[in-house]
């Protein structure tokens, strides 16, 4: 099932209608916002050069560090009194990006969080636990709009309170929770040890997005809460959630709700475009936004695309899960990696909990790795033979042997309640 027909359109129709909708952005960009109109000027490519969707790969990128120079309003194309809603991301490193939504922009918010949700397998007349912190932060009001497009009912609790969550989740039966995937466990756990099965609850789906989620992770959530677990995808700069979802049908990849966001992929280091299946970082252009229109913005995700027909019969571009980003790679002794990496070793032992933290120092002139894993209240392993083989397999997959693993015991690895979780901490700088 599907929430709009044009999720379904063909491939022709797509391109022509991203066409038009390219040429209307790049215009007004050009007009409203000083920003784009002297990029542009410095590309050499003006409005009216853009004809159709692949005219895209002319126009100038935007970054992060472009959102922060231009705080607050100034990639704003519309007069105060147009704009309905701000948002900001969190501002640890710098100045917070903040964005703006005109009625129109927010309409488009509902509309493709309710395509997602519907994706997920959701229906009207669930109901939906929204997980996602409130405020500022994209993830819940981005969600709740959508649920209520929907025609679903939204329990709108946000991030923590986990003891709460649960006696809602059995009161309530929530037939859907959307959250992180590291919450998503933590709220698992903490069941266990209130003699709460969540397997035995009403609840069928998890939607798990603001954190990437390898595959392995995913089974982890679905095997211990007894559900369905699709991935959620979006970020603030474009929308919030709501920019791709995957479907229940296939669970292989998020389609990309393309009429109203154009995705690309890109070489990381070069910025040129990578051939379809090619593995890069996202870049991402909004079709339809009013308030904040952005042109090739640099996600800094790492994902792969392909527009083989699924399954469920949408015909709308599908990303791979993000499982890294371009900013998560770690180099250690010269050896390139990704925390997701290290997170799919963690995961293959049965007798290790789903949480886990690497450490990074320096010794001298050596970087020293080390990985603390949490062996499972229930498994019957000796700690010193667990951690020799853990550290063989992450040689083996990536090329590099952790100076130590440490196994410590249930509870030993630090949980987050609320926000992503900090999985490493590099002591070298
Ligand atoms: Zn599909």
């Amino acid at each position: 099932m599907t929430w709009n027909e044009v999720e379904t359109a063909s491939r022709e129709e797509l391109r022509a209608l991203k066409g038009e909708r390219l040429r209307d952005t790049v215009r007004r960009a050009y007009d409203r916002v000083p920003f784009y109109r002297e990029r542009l000027d410095e590309a050499g490519v003006h409005p009216d050069d853009i004809e159709r969707i692949d005219d895209v790969t002319r126009l100038p990128m935007t970054t992060k560090e472009d959102f922060r120079a231009e705080y607050p309003r100034g990639l704003f194309a519309v007069p105060d009194d147009e704009v309905r809603r701000i948002h900001a991301s969190s501002g640890t490193t710098g100045k917070p990006k903040v964005v703006g939504y005109t009625d129109g922009d927010l309409a488009v918010w509902r509309e493709v969080v309710a395509r997602s949700l519907t994706a997920a397998g959701v229906e009207p007349g669930d109901t939906v636990q929204n997980a996602y912190g409130y405020g500022l932060f994209t993830g819940g009001l981005g969600v709740h709009g959508g649920v209520e497009e929907l025609g679903a009912t939204v329990i709108p609790i946000g991030g923590g309170q986990t003891d709460r969550q649960i006696d809602l989740l059995r009161d309530l039966e929530s037939d859907a929770l959307t959250c992180t995937p590291s919450y998503s466990l933590y709220l698992a756990e903490r069941a266990v040890e209130r003699g709460v099965d969540v397997r035995e609850l009403p609840l069928s789906t998890v939607i798990v997005g603001a954190e990437p989620c390898t595959d392995p992770m995913r089974e982890e959530i679905e095997e211990r809460l007894g559900v369905t677990a699709v991935d959620i995808y979006g970020l603030s700069e474009i929308i919030g959630p709501g920019v791709s979802n995957e479907c229940v049908t296939a669970q292989d990849g998020l389609h990309i709700w393309e009429d109203h966001f154009h995705p690309e992929v890109v070489d990381p280091d070069t910025g040129e475009p990578l051939p379809e299946g090619e593995e890069g970082e996202l870049v991402l252009t909004t079709l339809t936004k009013e308030a904040v229109p952005v042109l090739r913005y640099r996600t800094g995700d790492l994902t792969t695309l392909t527009t083989e027909q699924c399954d469920c019969g949408r015909t709308m571009v599908r990303m791979d899960n993000v499982t890294g980003r371009a900013d998560d790679l770690i180099i250690v002794r010269g050896v390139n990696l990704y925390p997701s990496q290290i997170e799919d070793v963690v995961l293959e032992f049965d007798a290790v909990a789903p949480f886990y933290r690497i450490d990074l120092r320096r010794d001298g002139a050596l970087d020293t790795f080390e990985l603390t894993v949490e062996r499972r209240d229930d498994a019957a392993v000796d700690p010193s033979t667990l951690g020799g083989r853990i550290a063989d397999r992450v040689r083996n997959v990536v090329g590099l042997t952790p100076d130590e693993v440490r196994v410590v015991d249930p509870g030993g690895v630090e949980r987050t309640e609320t926000g992503k979780v900090k999985r490493v901490f590099d002591h070298r700088e």
